[in-house]
């Protein structure tokens, strides 16, 4: 047995209302049962995790409409150039876009700073609007500094970035458009960036 292994959580108030929720929409899930698995508009948005962005709602789609691939800061990984790869060459996706978001959480820190937080604990740590601060001084673990944690400090150049990332990772088709955007979280409007 690993060390650091978790034991079965109990049911929370979380939990069961993510359950709740579920039932009331596979109770009115009608035909969506008949949707194909390829993403029916053929196109694939990347983008970040943060919790204000709903890409169903800012880009207009319906179940089975285009793939959404979502991390923290909608970063062009491995990972998610993986994805998109698989998007397009197995599931037919046409075009790309990358976008990320005013306000995001991945300006609020840097690698080391990351790093350093969790070699000294694996609780959530605090933000006063400058520095963060661990809530206590034990459970940490060294592994965050062998993580690429992805930061930015410009947002337009992180698009423009991950943008030409992806534009030329050699398993990119040349005939994929890789749009890259700034979604304002006072808006919700997207911005094109050039
Ligand atoms: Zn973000």
């Amino acid at each position: 047995m690993m060390a650091n292994r978790h034991s079965e959580p109990k049911p929370t108030k979380i939990y069961d209302e993510v359950m709740h929720a579920n039932h009331g929409y596979a109770e009115s899930f009608g035909d969506k049962a008949n949707l194909a698995l390829p993403p029916a508009r053929g196109f694939a948005i990347l983008t970040c995790m943060d919790a204000r962005l709903d890409p169903a709602k800012y880009a207009g789609l319906a179940e089975g409409d285009a793939h959404v691939i979502r991390n923290a800061g909608g970063r062009a990984s491995d990972d998610a150039i993986r994805s998109l790869v698989i998007s397009h060459k197995l599931l037919g996706t046409k075009e790309w876009f990358v976008i990320h978001h005013t306000d995001c959480g991945m300006e609020l820190f840097d690698g080391p700073t990351m790093a350093g937080l969790l070699e000294t604990s694996r609780a959530t740590a605090s933000f006063d609007g400058t520095s963060w601060t661990n809530p206590q001084s034990e459970g940490g673990s060294p592994d965050g500094w062998h993580v690429a944690w992805l930061t930015f400090k410009d947002l337009a150049q992180s698009v423009r970035d991950d943008v030409a990332r992806i534009r030329n990772h050699p398993l990119t088709p040349k005939d994929v458009p890789v749009w890259g955007f700034i979604y304002d979280v006072k808006s919700g409007q997207l911005l094109p960036v050039e």
